[in-house]
């Protein structure tokens, strides 16, 4: 254990050698025949750090190995899916053992019933759920949901949250202090954007204003619950309280979309750790134990709006398929273990404060933000970092070096400056202590070569 003195660790002298990619760059050039830019999902395309991506062969506990063999400790976890780990014996036993029954049947099955009560009985945020096959659709019917039920168009969002890639919310903010939002992607129509608000965070008095100008026009204010898609971005509790106030009066309804802080801060997320209640919830992630599995819930009086029993229409022909089911039962159980997050999170605690605490002995700008089990190594000076623009995006010249240094010497976090780590159950002591002289070894490198 390091006891507040890494300042005086020697420094390291320099870059390590490349890694061997071989493999990974092969199939990465076949890849790009089949898939835009050669993946499922862009950021998996290693456009923001150097080199190719890397192709992952096998996991298991916090290690993910890739098909050249390399191994590394993995902080990605599937982008914070496998809070447990990779390949956990419970969660693989259980998967096993539901899929000797078959995969699919579009019919109801217990084990929805099953993932429900232990959700629902945990969680004092929801009294009716649904089941969606991931995030982006939890959060796409949850707006869906908030419009048919105050028969509202309009909806707030913030700079700097993503809540998945539906037309709605892919919108940015655009120029002057209210205003309607711009799309951030091609092939979303202007129209859908005029109905999205999008706002700074961390500012009341924008709220006020867009509120005042759109007066009974806003179905809903949409956050995540702590952002945490584009660095990590820790809201004041008075402020997540205001929002929640400020709702109320108006007539709109607050949702938090908690596809990464659910089960994550905690098991029932970011709203029991601010004490505040969402009128509509989202999660995803590590509610399907790594199978595609989200969710939205709220009161029974608002669920009752969804069809059959109301008119807001919202279906999947795999919604609570049997597999996802049997997955996120398994991990969720694991969840519900007593000192479950105490461990996790102080496990985390200890990381990130012995990260900053070399990073300020040796002078470095680097913050080490952290909440629960999720982390966020930022090259700044800035104490607080509470909003999208307070972030620079030079910085992330430093993180693209941190990036190499780190994968040369075995650690894996995932391929963008804007993304946060999340530690494991299955990261251990071990695992920790050889991760971070690996950062401070590529800190020494990022900061001698700037
Ligand atoms: C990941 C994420 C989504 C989208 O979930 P997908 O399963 O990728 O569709 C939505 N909202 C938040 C806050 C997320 O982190």
């Amino acid at each position: 254990m390091f006891s507040g003195n890494e300042g005086e660790l020697p420094v390291n002298t320099g870059s390590k050698p490349d890694i061997s990619r071989e493999k990974s760059a092969e199939l990465f050039e076949k890849a790009k025949n089949y898939f835009p830019g050669g993946v499922n999902s862009p950021v998996r395309a290693f456009k923001s750090v150097h080199g190719t991506p890397l192709f992952i062969q096998k996991g298991d506990g916090c290690f993910v190995w890739d098909a050249d063999g390399n191994q590394f400790i993995d902080f990605c976890g599937s982008w914070g899916p496998l809070i447990l780990g990779h390949n956990h014996a419970k969660v693989r036993e259980k998967v096993t053992e539901v899929m000797q029954n078959g995969m699919s049947f579009g019919a109801p099955t217990a084990l929805e019933n099953e993932l429900a009560e232990l959700i629902i009985k945990n969680n004092k945020f929801v009294e009716k759920i649904r089941f969606t096959s991931s995030g982006t659709e939890a959060v796409m019917s949850a707006i869906r949901l908030a419009r048919g039920y105050t028969g509202r168009d309009k909806i707030i969002k913030f700079e700097g949250c993503y809540h998945g890639h539906s037309d709605s919310l892919l919108v940015k903010a655009g120029s002057g202090l209210v205003t309607f939002g711009e799309t951030s992607s091609a092939g979303v129509p202007k129209a859908f954007a005029q109905e999205t608000i999008v706002l700074p965070l961390n500012d009341t008095a924008a709220l006020e204003q867009a509120f005042a100008q759109f007066k009974d026009q806003v179905a809903a204010v949409i956050i995540e619950g702590i952002p945490a898609n584009n660095g990590l971005l820790m809201q004041e509790a008075s402020y997540v309280e205001f929002l929640q106030r400020i709702c109320k009066e108006n007539g709109a309804l607050l949702i938090f979309d908690e596809v990464i802080t659910g089960f994550r801060l905690g098991f029932e997320g970011a709203a029991a750790y601010y004490g505040v209640k969402p009128d509509i919830v989202t999660y995803g992630k590590i509610i399907g134990g790594g199978l595609p599995v989200g969710m939205y819930g709220a009161s029974a009086e608002i669920m009752n709006h969804i069809s059959p029993d109301g008119g807001v229409y919202q279906a999947g022909t795999l919604s609570g398929n049997p597999v996802a089911m049997a997955a996120g039962i398994a991990q969720l159980t694991e969840l519900l273990r007593s000192g479950f997050y105490k461990d996790l999170n102080n496990k985390t605690s200890e990381f990130a404060e012995s990260i900053q605490r070399f990073a300020t002995a040796r002078n470095y700008k680097v913050r080490v933000f952290y909440v629960g089990s999720i982390f966020w190594i930022a090259f700044t000076d800035r104490e607080k970092i509470q909003a999208a623009d307070d972030i620079e995006h030079s910085s992330m010249e430093k993180f693209k070096v941190m990036h190499r240094e780190l994968l040369n010497r075995g650690i894996y976090l995932g391929p963008s400056g804007y993304e946060v780590g999340f530690v494991s159950a299955a990261h251990t002591k071990i695992e920790l202590e050889k991760t971070k002289r690996a950062i401070f070894d590529s800190l020494d490198v990022v900061f001698r070569n700037k």
